[in-house]
């Protein structure tokens, strides 16, 4: 069945992946950003996919920006919580405004985005909410105490709504990716990709996109009505939860 889905940070990266993997299952899809028009109008001359710019940290801009999207594509039925940044220092260094800028985008952009179609999907009884969050919610990592702590958060927060959910035709889930071969991997120095990255994964390379897409794609699919409140963790067997 065609659905109406949502893409935060859909123009580059995982989330491009996971757009194009959207439109490619015959679903009407948008795209959002932040603020980097030439990453996005690439990517609707490559895919024809619609983008839309605005700030997830901000409530207001939420919601106007899903009221246009239903006004051009319908209600939002899959709703993929993907747009995330970094602020990474130890935490010794960290400042409150790298700490509150990741809280803004990875956590309050969440509770944004998802409490603005939440009402919708409760009264048409569907939807499919899906959160990236990260292998380094689940471990923690070093100097990213900040962003670690919105990542786990997303996985609280999927599985407290995912009851509220249930009986209302709307799956919550998270997918947790690893390291994935993106244009922040690209700037690694080989001999640390090499002899610090690679070895603490057991299949011996970088997740691509598009297997994150694929897990999502089930996850937004119809026939995933009876999978909910789960993460999946595609890391290449790096951490087994
Ligand atoms: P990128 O940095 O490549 O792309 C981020 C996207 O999110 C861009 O489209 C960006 O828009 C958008 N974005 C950023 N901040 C905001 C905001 N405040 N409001 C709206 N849109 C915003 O990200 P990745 O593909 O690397 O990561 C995607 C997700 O996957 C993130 O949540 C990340 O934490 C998670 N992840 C990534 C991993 C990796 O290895 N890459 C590993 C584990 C998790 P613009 O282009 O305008 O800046």
């Amino acid at each position: 069945m065609t659905r109406v889905a949502l893409v935060t940070g859909g123009t580059r990266g995982i989330g491009a992946a996971i757009a194009k993997a959207l439109a490619a299952e015959g679903h009407k899809v948008a795209a959002t950003y932040a603020g980097n028009d030439e990453k996005a109008a690439a990517f609707t001359a490559e895919t024809g996919i619609k983008t839309y710019k605005w700030n997830v940290a901000d409530y207001a801009a939420c919601t106007a920006g899903i009221a246009q999207i239903a006004e051009d594509l319908g209600p939002v039925d899959i709703l993929v919580n993907n747009a995330g940044i970094t602020r990474d220092a130890p935490f010794h260094k960290m400042t409150p405004e790298q700490w509150h800028e990741c809280i803004d985008t990875n956590l309050n952009g969440v509770f944004n985005m998802t409490h603005n179609v939440w009402g919708s999907m409760r009264e048409r009884k569907f939807g499919r909410i899906v959160t990236i969050s990260s292998i380094n919610g689940q471990k923690g990592q070093f100097a990213q105490a900040n962003y670690a702590a919105t990542k786990a958060g997303d996985i609280g927060f999927t599985k407290a709504l995912a009851q509220e959910g249930a009986r209302a035709g709307i799956t919550v889930n998270v997918v947790a990716p690893g390291y994935i071969n993106t244009e922040m991997m690209a700037t690694i120095p080989e001999k640390v990709m090499n002899e610090v990255i690679l070895p603490q994964i057991p299949v011996g390379r970088l997740g691509e996109p598009e297997e994150m897409a694929r897990a999502v794609v089930f996850l937004a699919s119809d026939d995933a009505g009876f999978v909910t409140g789960s993460t999946i963790s595609a890391n290449g067997g790096q951490y087994m939860s």
